[in-house]
């Protein structure tokens, strides 16, 4: 659920142009949309396609598969005329604005197409037998109510945007192999210095005022600048900054204030020591994903963190749609997984996801990706690969699973079939359509027994 101040603003303009326009022109307004929304759709696209800079994110056949229709829906529903909650109009809004994102759709497109549409529905509204003082009403409610969709559309889009060019800043660094293992030993240093000076200071009884404060050491400064850039969404970071503060501004006052009546102190001083140990602890969690960015690795099975995934995909969707050589996915789920941890513990569970992950490593060429995309599901981008080439290579990482002892204890060993997923490059430009393709598939072999291999599409 989005809750955006935007949000709020949709919603009450909204209701204002409700307010302003009369029911009737407003359903007559919507009558006429609706009655053309195919043609409305016809001059939208002949419109785009005619131009240089859309028609490289629009083929015919995309347009004529989907997203004519797309578009026609979209006009139905914003101008459907029933009581519409409009929190879920905006919602839809920022669906798209997303979608657009993710396929970088240039904002400018976008801005023109609401100009051609507006403008060729005014032109029907002219037709229609509304009069003079109706048909102002009219206009200007069909506009207003693609301006505030188009607007809705940009808020997300631009939030979306910032959330790329962050894990663009993120891939840069990985690209770069910036030396994180130093600076997680630079940083744990820093929090147990600052701690073990609290506590001296404390101990030698200063008051609060000649405490060393957090926000302006050297560990501070780091999670206040660094930390807060690379891992902007992780749990821990809100975590430490939540335990610096009950220590800083809670703890310590309180800790001092109890030192003047002898015997109140213990009980506050294990709490100080507790949210240090917090902290600590945190602070492990989170330079272990420091080093897992740094490597760019999943710590168990060493494959590509799925974080990567979106600028690996956009890129070679780029590289595709120049060479006009296609590249596909692989993906892989382990059949009746549960039932190996089940029967030789977590432990056990883990060794076979390593050597899995070495079989699938060992079956592709030095070129492909292979992530780990979820517990015991990977992904592998096979690179200028085709459909059946895709299959071939699937077939042969199945019957390799199906042939392989997989080690699970010390002289133990079991069976473990995958059923794979495959989807080739159609010429859709976002990619979360491909997955989707690959996991409608990878769905498909499940259902059909598992131990196999499905072609999306076939
Ligand atoms: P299915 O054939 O339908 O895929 O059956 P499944 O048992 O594999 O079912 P599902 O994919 O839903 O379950 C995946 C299991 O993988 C659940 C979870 O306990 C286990 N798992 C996920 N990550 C890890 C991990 O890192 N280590 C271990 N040992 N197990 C994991
Ligand atoms: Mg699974
Ligand atoms: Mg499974």
């Amino acid at each position: 659920m989005i809750q955006l101040k935007q949000s709020i603003d949709f919603i009450a303009d909204w209701h204002r142009l409700s307010a302003e326009t009369p029911e009737p022109v407003r359903r007559l307004a919507g009558e006429i949309v609706r009655q053309h929304t195919v043609a409305l759709a016809d001059i939208f696209y002949q419109n785009m396609l005619s131009d240089e800079q859309a028609k490289s994110f629009l083929d015919h056949e995309l347009v004529n598969q989907r997203l004519h229709v797309s578009l026609q829906r979209w006009l139905q529903e914003l101008f459907s005329g029933e009581q519409h909650d409009p929190q879920t109009i905006y919602e839809q809004q920022c669906h798209i604005g997303e979608v657009h994102a993710r396929i970088q759709l240039p904002i400018g497109l976008v801005m023109r197409g609401g100009r051609l549409l507006k403008h060729a529905i005014h032109s029907y509204l002219v037709e229609s037998s509304l009069e003079r003082g109706d048909l102002v009403k009219a206009a200007n409610f069909v506009a207003e109510t693609i301006d505030l969709a188009l607007d809705a559309m940009t808020d997300y889009f631009v939030i979306d945007m910032e959330k790329h060019a962050r894990a663009d800043e993120a891939y840069r660094m990985f690209a770069l192999g910036q030396n994180m293992l130093a600076e997680r030993e630079r940083q744990r240093a820093a929090i147990l210095e600052w701690a073990q000076q609290i506590l001296l200071k404390l101990l030698a009884d200063g008051s609060a005022a000649q405490l060393p404060d957090i926000k302006h050491s050297e560990f501070g400064m780091w999670l206040q600048h660094k930390a807060a850039i690379i891992f902007e969404s992780a749990p821990e970071l809100e975590q430490i900054r939540q335990r610096i503060d009950e220590v800083e501004r809670s703890l310590f006052p309180k800790l001092i204030e109890s030192r003047r009546n002898p015997g109140g102190a213990g009980a506050l001083m294990k709490e100080v020591e507790t949210g240090i140990a917090e902290i600590k602890f945190l602070l492990g969690g989170l330079f272990d994903r420091f080093i897992e960015v740094e490597s760019g690795r999943d710590a168990l099975t060493r494959l590509l963190n799925r974080r990567f995934l979106p600028a690996v995909l956009i890129r070679e969707m780029a590289l595709a749609r120049r060479s006009a050589v296609p590249f596909s996915l692989l993906l892989l789920d382990l059949d009746r997984f549960k039932l190996i941890n089940d029967t030789y513990g977590h432990g056990g569970g883990d060794m076979v996801l390593q050597q899995a992950a070495d079989l699938v490593t060992s079956s592709v060429r030095a070129g492909d990706f292979v992530f780990r995309y979820g517990g015991e599901e990977m992904l592998v981008v096979l690179v200028e690969v085709g459909s059946d080439q895709a299959l071939r290579v699937a077939e042969t990482i199945r019957e390799k699973f199906a042939a392989d002892a997989f080690r699970v204890g010390d002289r133990q060993t079991a069976g473990v079939t995958v059923s794979i997923g495959i989807a080739t490059y159609n010429g859709h430009p976002d990619y979360e359509t491909m997955l989707k393709d690959a996991d409608a598939a990878l769905y498909e072999a499940k259902d059909a027994g598992r131990n196999r291999c499905v072609m999306s599409g076939r």
